[in-house]
């Protein structure tokens, strides 16, 4: 049986497929994942940085905390809250629910983005040492994988209460382990306030931008002057950051928001993997400098360039087809009909391989690492990790269009039969 759009949309929450390794995935992922953090945070830093010394260099148990940690983390938490909530920038609606309603959604994270940078810039000149962060990495860690844990019981409780149609589809096993790390609630909300669309985007991504900031003051405190590659990796995840909020609308029909319940996975990558795993190119060079000429230079900012332009170009041919399929930019391209009213792409980026944007997406990663050199493995822990996450995700999302769209997605698979690398894979 091929089910359809409908089926699915009526489909009793208390789905029974398992993900991620099913219970024993998600018993061991919460435990595993923040001594990764931890782990990466102290490799990079140590004189030897190797993933390959055995047994791992363990940091000294005061270096984990530090009083101020809570106090940065919970004041940043707050002002992004704050900035949400301000009337800047308009207001979006996200797709139709099972219930046949739709949320709305402030758009203004490109302006938290800016506001953030503001204040950064003022407390600089200020005097704030922010170069402090890269000694305060671990503390904040550790401080992050504590809310994260804080906020997914939170989240898990609650659920309780919520109907049965907020509920999201693959989190509501009744197996309290899997549910606790998969999110039971769709779209947990106080009054207007969107906890999953928060996070998503606001202050783990921002903190990033900070993070990586605070790594560049902590190379002139050392070295006098930033060098090169550091201004290379900042500025490629600067533009990486402000992009995903520029287009802020477009994570409204992302799997994270359409798909996924709100509990410890995503909670966890939102506010302690992103800031702290995808800063780890900075924090390295800070003790790791690195010689760039500028013909290598050269060659790596055209390499997130290329990649940037097949990410973002892929991103919005996509999001302007699901928006208004007669807009002229998309008019034209060849599609094919599916049982549920939708059409798929088969030419333009789509055409080329079934997910263009996560290559974009790992052409960029690898333009991150480059300027960390090759004398070790570390810096290149992000693509290595970003591979695996875009082939999973790619195989979580065909597994969702197959059930979606039945025998036109077996038709768009034999006309584009790249899932991400043409010719390759
Ligand atoms: P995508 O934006 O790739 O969306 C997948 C959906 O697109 C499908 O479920 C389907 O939904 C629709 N679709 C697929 N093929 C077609 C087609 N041929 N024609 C029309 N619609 C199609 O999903 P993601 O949320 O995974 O990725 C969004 C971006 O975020 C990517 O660029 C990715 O690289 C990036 N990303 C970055 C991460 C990071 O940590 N840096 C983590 C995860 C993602 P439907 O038909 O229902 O519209």
């Amino acid at each position: 049986m091929r089910p359809n759009s409908q089926s699915v949309k009526h489909r009793s929450p208390h789905g029974s497929e398992r993900e991620f390794g099913g219970t024993l995935g998600a018993t061991c992922i919460p435990i595993f994942l923040p001594l990764t953090v931890l782990y990466l945070i102290s490799v990079c830093r140590s004189p030897a940085a190797s993933v390959l010394q055995w047994p791992p260099p363990l940091p000294p148990g005061g270096q984990l905390w530090d009083p101020l940690a809570p106090v940065l983390l919970l004041g940043w938490i707050t002002l992004h809250v704050f900035l949400y909530s301000l009337p800047l920038g308009r207001v979006s609606e996200g797709l139709v629910l099972r219930d046949g309603t739709r949320l709305k959604y402030p758009i203004n994270g490109f302006h938290s983005l800016c506001i953030s940078l503001v204040l950064l810039v003022l407390l600089l000149w200020l005097g704030a040492p922010l170069g402090h962060l890269f000694e305060l990495l671990l503390p904040l860690a550790v401080c992050a994988i504590g809310v994260s844990f804080l906020l997914s019981f939170y989240l898990y409780i609650r659920s309780f209460w919520a109907p049965h149609h907020a509920l999201a589809l693959g989190g509501n096993t009744g197996n309290p382990l899997y549910d606790f790390f998969m999110g039971r609630e769709l779209n947990p909300r106080i009054g207007n306030f969107d906890l999953k669309y928060f996070c998503e985007l606001r202050p783990g991504l921002i903190g990033w931008v900070v993070v990586n900031l605070g790594m560049m003051m902590k190379e002139v405190e050392l070295r006098d002057s930033p060098s090169l590659a550091m201004i290379l990796v900042n500025s490629f995840q600067l533009l990486y950051v402000a992009d995903a909020l520029w287009n802020e609308e477009a994570v409204l029909t992302t799997m994270d928001i359409v798909h996924d319940g709100f509990g410890f996975m995503l909670v966890f990558g939102d506010l302690a993997w992103v800031p702290f795993t995808y800063s780890l190119q900075a924090a390295f060079l800070v003790v790791h400098p690195q010689e760039l000429s500028t013909l290598t230079a050269s060659a790596i900012v055209a390499l997130n360039g290329i990649g940037y332009y097949i990410f973002r170009k892929s991103n919005s041919q996509k999001n302007q087809f699901r928006r208004d399929p007669t807009h002229p930019s998309v008019s034209k391209l060849e599609t094919i009909a599916t049982a549920t009213g939708k059409r798929l792409l088969v030419s333009g980026w789509w055409g080329l391989v079934r997910h263009p944007n996560y290559l974009g997406d790992l052409l960029m990663a690898l333009a991150w690492s480059l300027p960390c050199g090759f004398s070790h493995l570390l810096p290149y822990f992000y693509v290595v990790y970003f591979t695996i996450l875009l082939i999973h995700r790619e195989a979580r999302d065909e597994r969702q269009c197959r059930s979606k769209y039945g025998l036109a997605w077996d038709t768009y698979c034999r006309r584009v039969p790249y899932r991400i690398f043409p010719y390759i894979y």
